[in-house]
């Protein structure tokens, strides 16, 4: 069978909690056109299966293959009860989901036939068309907005946010069950200034709801694991405490802020 009706995936977790409403069933896809220097899960970017160190076991195992929708249909269908009984669902994340999403938009249609509720996590790197192929098949939208200002954004992340505003535009307008999402990240985007400089990106792009996500250290070993450089190594986690002060600039201007 060719990759083309396989889709690369790095985890498929059960039980997951902190990925929509519910309990669901998280499919973490391969492959991300980014390259935020705090990113998480930085064995996510690469669009192939590759070695990482296992220190539990003191040698190297291969994160990521190759599955087909039937395969990852196997521990889905196990929890369709835990789904319909506490609204959760399956959501797809990555990664970036764009980057597969032919192979992403079957197995959501999948998953609808039968009767299972999803959602998608994304930062909307893509064009436009193809975000609205992802939208056409999920119940809710999860998607990060990283910087309102396109020269930060490129500076660590490799790119601008132009596409990604395009497409938060069109998410605004046309799909209401959204959730955007700001990773905030020590020295990059969590200022004063940058709170007052977003809540007037969020109200100007009509967005009225936002929610704030700590910068943490959970993906550091892995840097070490895949030998590569982590920026941020020696930057300390934010507690979700020290984002009250940007938290309350975002409401005071209207726009309904939380710290998840
Ligand atoms: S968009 Fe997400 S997966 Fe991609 S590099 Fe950034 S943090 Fe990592």
């Amino acid at each position: 069978m060719s990759n083309l009706m396989k889709g690369c995936v790095f985890n498929i977790q059960r039980f997951s909690i902190h990925d929509g409403p519910g309990i669901r069933t998280s499919v973490f896809f391969k492959g991300c056109p980014l390259r935020c220097s705090w990113c998480a899960n930085p064995e996510s970017q690469n669009l192939h299966p590759e070695k990482m160190w296992d220190n539990s076991k003191n040698s190297y195992f291969t994160t990521g293959e190759y599955l087909t929708i039937a395969e990852i249909m196997v521990p889905i269908l196990k929890d369709v009860d835990y789904y319909h009984e506490s609204g959760g669902g399956v959501t797809v994340t990555g990664g970036e989901v764009l980057l597969q999403t032919p192979f992403v938009v079957n197995l959501l249609r999948e998953c609808k036939k039968n009767n299972i509720s999803t959602a998608c996590e994304t930062s909307a790197y893509a064009s436009l068309p193809l975000f609205k192929k992802l939208l056409g098949n999920v119940d809710l939208l999860i998607m990060d907005l990283k910087h309102y200002d396109s020269e930060k954004h490129r500076s660590e992340i490799g790119v601008g946010n132009k596409i990604i505003i395009q497409n938060l535009d069109y998410a605004i307008s046309q799909f209401k069950n959204m959730i955007l999402r700001i990773p905030i990240i020590p020295g990059f985007n969590d200022s004063v200034n940058d709170a007052r400089h977003f809540s007037l990106f969020l109200r100007e792009h009509k967005v009225d709801a936002v929610e704030l996500l700590p910068f943490h250290q959970f993906g550091k070993n892995k840097y070490k694991f895949l030998n590569r450089q982590y920026k941020y190594k020696n930057v300390k986690a934010l507690h979700p405490d020290n984002l009250i002060a940007f938290r309350d600039i975002v409401k005071s201007m209207g726009i309904e802020c939380n710290i998840g």
